[in-house]
């Protein structure tokens, strides 16, 4: 198209925002990627940083180890005192909004204390991850850590039922590695992968290398290792069009899957 921008603006100025020809002018731009050299990293809060010292500490030597090689965006989970805060705030029948906000202090705590144990290592933990000095901290020390709820807080969007926040930290990383056009994102939790039922209640679970959103969707995966609104937005991704699930409790992987190694469950957009 000779002049997109002139045909985009014409439509801007006269149709609806969601004109399906305006979308389509608009679209026609390339895309373009903020910090493409940076991978997101997701450090579970019930699977992994509720564990303490055992599960961070070996987590934390790897961080330090791996970012001599790699921009790592890394990105705190809530938790099991997020779910104490949210059965309390459910029971007293406070909105969504609220307990996103709720949530997200949990995932500030957690990026806090990340943030101790990696301060003299140079790393510092962000309040908002948004751009502010993501670049310079990623330009001069590989790393930065950021509080993973999605900062929607009062405006989140309910759920169809219920009060719990269905944007939380597994959607707030990956939306940030999606606008920023990222490498890649790792999920780092407690099991090997995706398996055909949750592992820990089912024994007879199998491990499920890789799949597709459609493929989870259709074998009822949907509502299991990740938030299940997360894969709608990795369908609709432009830039990160597939995540990855490790096992952050076995020593290596995290840097096995940053050199791009196939380490657990690989999630695809198609
Ligand atoms: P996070 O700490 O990042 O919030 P979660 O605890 O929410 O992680 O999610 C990871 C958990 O999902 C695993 O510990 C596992 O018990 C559970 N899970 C449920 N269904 C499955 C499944 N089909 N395959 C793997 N894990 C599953
Ligand atoms: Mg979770």
């Amino acid at each position: 198209m000779a002049n997109t921008t002139a045909e985009l603006e014409a439509l801007l100025m006269q149709r609806s925002l969601t004109d399906a020809q305006l979308l389509t002018a608009a679209e026609a731009s390339a895309d373009f990627k903020i910090l493409p050299e940076a991978t997101v990293i997701k450090i579970g809060g019930q699977s992994v940083i509720d564990r303490g010292r055992a599960g961070l500490y070996p987590l934390v030597d790897e961080i330090v180890a791996a970012r001599k090689n790699h921009q790592l965006l890394i990105g705190t989970g809530a938790g099991t005192r997020a779910r104490h805060l949210y059965s309390i705030a459910a029971g007293l029948n406070l909105p969504a909004g609220v307990l996103s906000q709720l949530g997200a202090s949990v995932a500030d705590q957690n990026a806090a204390m990340l943030g101790q144990l990696l301060s003299k290592y140079g790393i510092s933990t962000v309040s908002g991850a948004g751009m502010s000095a993501v670049p310079l901290y990623l330009a001069e020390v590989n790393a930065v850590i950021f509080s993973g709820m999605p900062p929607y807080s009062l405006w989140m969007r309910p759920a169809a039922e219920g009060v719990i926040p269905p944007y939380r930290t597994d959607a707030g990383c990956f939306l940030l590695a999606e606008q920023f056009g990222c490498k890649a994102m790792i999920f780092v939790k407690d099991e090997n992968g995706l398996y055909t039922a949750n592992p820990k209640t089912s024994k007879d679970a199998t491990f499920i290398p890789k799949i597709s959103v459609d493929e989870m969707k259709a074998r009822g995966l949907h509502d299991s290792i990740l938030e299940f609104p997360m894969l709608d937005l990795l369908m609709a991704a432009r830039h990160v069009r597939q995540v990855q699930v490790i096992n952050g409790l076995v020593p290596g992987n995290l840097t096995r899957a940053l050199s791009g190694e196939h380490v657990g469950t690989i999630i695809t957009a198609s």
